[in-house]
Order: structure tokens, then sequence, then C-alpha cells
């Protein structure tokens, strides 16, 4: 195995693909599988304890040679069945990621703390006794220590983040730049599609670089598909080599351990539990009340051009509707992403299309605890999950009062028009008045483009073992020497951007596994 500075990332730091010429068959202390935020944060702290940890990753590493600027390009290389991935019941499309690094490759660095009243509904509504805000704050400073988080600088906002500051101040709400995992951004607008100035501090450029440092073995390409139990212990896991892009199969392998942790995602760790067995179900709750972050997004087109191209990928937000349900934020992404969300064809989409230089985009995501969903194994040998939600008409308001709100913004910010993006309203708006009716609208579901990344509580934490899956330490309820760490953990939603906080209670719950062992 060929060892890389630390700098270069994990790239040449762990096993890939072709290095593999058989089954191959592991033994340690903790086996992590998942290497997004909450995995990789997890075989660290357990690493850096003086346990013996191997971390398995189903995805390949990336260097910057391997970002595809397109959009559909990347999201076919990146994403879980290509970006695509979408619920029954009501359509909503949803993307998790097969790299090493997991979402934090892809995603935008955000990294928001919720309030205490978020935190204060998780306690009261699910038996959780220690996990509020303060108690949490100690493992969100130590992640951000690590990770450099800090407020987005004025020099890297670029236009069409400032213009979202000037709406905001022109109507009167709190805005504030956003906290990013970030060391010596550019502003280049390329997060979605991968940091190639290496400055995101994705997971595969700080935590497994960190854990390697600290003893840690990494395998990628291998895709759990068992853990393996007896009785109240779990003994290890297994799973096959598969090739990257193809996800071909091949050999064997299996890793004994004293300890696992789940850490495969919100989508996949049930999956997981369900294929081994139906495990650490006694509550009945592994796969139920998935929940999201559902969103939409506003085009405002200005009358100077905005350069949008230039500024970090989300530079600015605001909390001031927060506890109506939405939270505001600026959003950028490859042209050909928004083109999915932009009206008309042929010559009217090419004239939209061209508008985009002139164009800042602000988009809200909604806190939808009415709304949940189910993630199921297939049947077969596929590890993709069927997936199954229903959006809730009273959610549906929330998110029809944030197009209202974003429209408000932009027209404030200087915008002459905007395109809300929603079926049954005007294309494009061009005045305040126009856009009243996004005021007074009773929306249904399928008016908004629903999308989400944010995906949570599908192995929810409950303190009493017959509502939940695992304790608020991650610990699984039935088995004990199983813990989850990934944001499927959440017992609902965290109203905010969710990797810091799957970060922080993965840093929480490595203190107890370290303690366990
Ligand atoms: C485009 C995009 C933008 C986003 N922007 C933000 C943002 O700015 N801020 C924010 O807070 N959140 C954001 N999110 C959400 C955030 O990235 C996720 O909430 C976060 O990555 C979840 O971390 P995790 O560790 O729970 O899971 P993941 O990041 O999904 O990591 C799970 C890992 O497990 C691996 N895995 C899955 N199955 C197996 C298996 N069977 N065997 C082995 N390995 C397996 C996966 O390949 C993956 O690497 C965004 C997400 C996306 C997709
Ligand atoms: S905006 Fe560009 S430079 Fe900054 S973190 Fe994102 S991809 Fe990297």
């Amino acid at each position: 195995m060929s060892v890389a500075a630390p700098e270069e990332g994990a790239a040449g730091q762990v096993r890939v693909f072709a290095q593999y010429d058989g089954d191959v068959r592991e033994r340690c202390d903790v086996v992590v599988v998942g290497s997004g935020p909450c995995g990789s944060v997890m075989a660290y702290e357990l690493a850096a304890a003086g346990l013996d940890v191997v971390l398995l990753e189903e995805g390949p590493p990336y260097t910057p040679d391997d970002f595809a600027l397109d959009g559909a390009t990347s999201m076919v290389r990146t994403m879980r069945e290509s970006g695509l991935r979408a619920t029954r019941g009501t359509l909503l499309t949803t993307m998790q990621a097969n790299v090493l690094g997991g979402g934090s490759v892809v995603n935008s660095a955000i990294c928001a703390r919720p309030p205490e009243f978020v935190f204060e509904a998780w306690r009261s509504n699910f038996d959780l006794e220690h996990t509020g805000r303060e108690a949490l704050d100690p493992h969100y400073d130590a992640v951000a220590d690590f990770l450099g988080i800090a407020p987005t600088p004025d020099d890297v906002q670029g236009d069409r983040n400032l213009l979202f500051r000037q709406g905001c101040d022109a109507l009167g709400i709190s805005s504030e730049p956003i906290a990013r995992n970030v060391r010596g951004c550019v502003g280049s607008g390329e997060c979605f599609t991968g940091c190639r100035a290496r400055a995101k501090q994705s997971m595969d450029l700080s935590y497994v670089p960190a854990a390697i440092r600290a003893g840690a073995r990494v395998l990628t390409s291998v895709q759990v598909q068992e853990v393996r139990a007896q009785g109240r212990r779990v003994t290890g896991v297994a799973g096959q080599i598969v090739a990257p892009f193809t996800g071909k199969p091949g050999a064997r392998f299996e890793v004994e351990a004293r300890a696992v942790v789940l850490a495969a995602g919100v989508m996949a760790t049930p999956v997981i539990l369900q294929k081994s067995g139906n495990l650490a179900n006694g509550s009945g709750q592994v796969g139920r009340n998935l929940q999201f972050h559902p969103g939409t997004a506003t085009i405002g087109v200005f009358p100077d051009p905005v350069q949008p191209y230039f500024g970090a990928t989300q530079g600015y937000q605001s909390l001031h509707y927060l506890r109506d349900g939405f939270k505001l934020e600026t959003l950028w992404a490859p042209p050909g992403v928004f083109g999915v969300r932009m009206p008309g064809f042929g010559h009217d989409l090419k004239r939209r299309l061209a508008e985009l230089s002139r164009a800042s985009i602000f988009d809200a995501i909604a806190s939808c605890h009415n709304s949940t969903g189910e993630v199921r194994a297939r049947r077969g040998r596929s590890m993709n999950p069927s997936l199954r939600w229903r959006f809730d008409p009273q959610d549906v308001q929330v998110l029809g009062h944030a197009s209202w709100v974003l429209a408000e913004l932009l027209f404030a910010a200087g915008a002459h028009k905007v395109l809300p993006g929603i079926h049954g309203v005007a294309e494009e708006m061009h005045s305040l008045d126009e856009a009243r009716v996004l005021q007074t609208r009773e929306f249904a579901a399928g008016d908004f483009v629903n999308a989400s990344t944010h995906a949570f509580c599908s192995t929810r934490m409950h303190g009493d073992p017959s509502q939940g899956v695992v304790d608020e330490f991650g610990r699984c309820h039935d088995l004990d020497n199983l813990w989850l760490a990934d944001t499927g953990i959440f017992p609902r939603c965290t109203s905010v951007n969710p990797m810091f906080t799957g970060m922080a209670l993965a840093h929480r719950s490595a203190g107890v596994v370290k303690e366990a062992l």
C-alpha cells in the first residue's frame, strides 16, 4: 500500500479495488461501516484512543482529477442511483453519495448548530435526558476545532450571496454568513461536484487521513451486506468487494470485531440491519419514521450581472423563520442541475438559461415533522432501498409560506423578476403584487419539485427501547456491542443542515464505545 503525504488526503493511503486479489479477512477491535461525516469522526476518535480500527467504505477515493464539473456526469459518478433516487407515495428525489468521505465530498460544507428549542422537542418527545445544546456544545466545539469551521468571509461571498444579506436587511430580518468546514476557500462555487481547490475539509481530506495516522486501516470498494450476531452480541460484518462505478461484485470479505459501528447513512444502515435477519429491531422501528427537509428554490433575475459562478456555493443564511418551520439560504449548483427546475423548453428555456449570469438563487428547507416515510430492503441482492414517503398537507403549507418569503426577499434585494419554480402559478413574476398568490394559495404536495439532500430518523434514538432502535449514545437497545452513528439516529429533524449534528453525536458516542471496550 502506498502512503501519500497527509495534505494529499486519503486517496493514496487506503486499499482500493485494484489491490484486492482474493477474499479478504480482517480482525480488529472496532469495525466502522461508512466513511461519511459520522463514520469518519467515529473512526478517528476510536483510533486516536488506541483502539485497532478498520473503516469500510463501499465507494472509491476521489482526487481532483476524478471530479467532473458537469453536474449530470458528476451525479452519475458520485451518487447512488445516479443521484436520482426517489420516494414512492409523494415523489421526492434524494441524493446519497457513494465515495470515500460520503456526503461531505459533494455537500456545501454548511455547519449549523440547531438552537435549543429543537433539542427541547427531541428531549420531551423521545425520552432523551442528555441530549441538549449545552450537553452537545463541547462535541460541536471539538469537531469545529478539528475542521476549522468558521463563518464565510465577505471576500469569497460573491454578489449572489451578498444580495441575500441585502434582501434580509431591506426586510428587517436577521441573516448571517454560513459557517463551513473549509480552509482557504477560493469561492469557486463547485462544492456540488467536488472541491478541486482542496479547500473543503471533506472527510477524505480531514478525519480519514487523521484516522489512518492514528493507525486505522481503511478499505474502499467493500460493500457490507451483513452484520453477524450471536445472542445479544455482534461478532463482525461481511460482504462483497464491488467495482467502483459499476458495482460489479468481486471476492468476499469479512471483518471480525469486538464492536461494530454502522454509519452507512440513513438509507443504507436500515437495509443492512434488515438483510441481517432483521437485526436490532425489537422495537419494530428499523426503517420507519424517515424524515426529510423538503426544499424549494426560487430564482431571482437582476437588472445587472451577478456573476453567480463566483462565490461560496452557499454563503449566507437566515434563521429568522426557523420557529415557523423553515430556514432560508443562498444556493448554487451547476447550471445543468438548475435547468431541471426551469420552466419552458426550446427558445424559452434557452433564454432563461442565458439569464443565469444575472441570477441569484435562494432556497428554503422546511422542518416537516408530520411527513414521514419508510426505508425497506429490496428482495434479492440489491442493497438499494425501496423508499416510501408522504408529504403531509400541513407541512406543504410551510413550504408555500417559504416560497412567498423567498419572492419577497428577492424583490427586496432588487430582482426585477422571480421564477418560483412551482406548478400552478405563473412561471415568472414581475412584482410583489404578482407574487402575492404565493401568500394566499392552498398548495398541494405535487405543486413543488420535491427534493431533499437532508434525510434522517430511519433508525431513531428513543429512551424507551420499545419506541426506538438506539439510545441517545447510539447503542442499539437490543445488542450490547452494536452502535449506529449516522443521521438515521436523529429522533426527528434538526431544522438546520444535519451534518454537524451527526458529527457531534458521533463524537459523543465514540466516548461511550471507548468506555465499553
Ligand atoms: C448534494 C448534497 C449537499 C448537502 N449539503 C449539506 C450541507 O452543506 N450541510 C449539511 O449539514 N448537510 C448537507 N448535506 C447532507 C449531508 O451531506 C448528510 O447529512 C451527511 O453526509 C450524512 O452523513 P452520514 O455519515 O450520516 O452519511 P453519508 O454521508 O451518507 O455516509 C455514509 C457512507 O457509507 C457508505 N456506505 C453505504 N452503504 C454501505 C455499505 N453497505 N458498505 C460500506 N459502505 C457503505 C456510503 O458510500 C457513504 O460514504 C448534503 C447532502 C448532499 C447529497
Ligand atoms: S466554494 Fe469552491 S473553493 Fe470553496 S469549498 Fe466550495 S468548492 Fe471549495
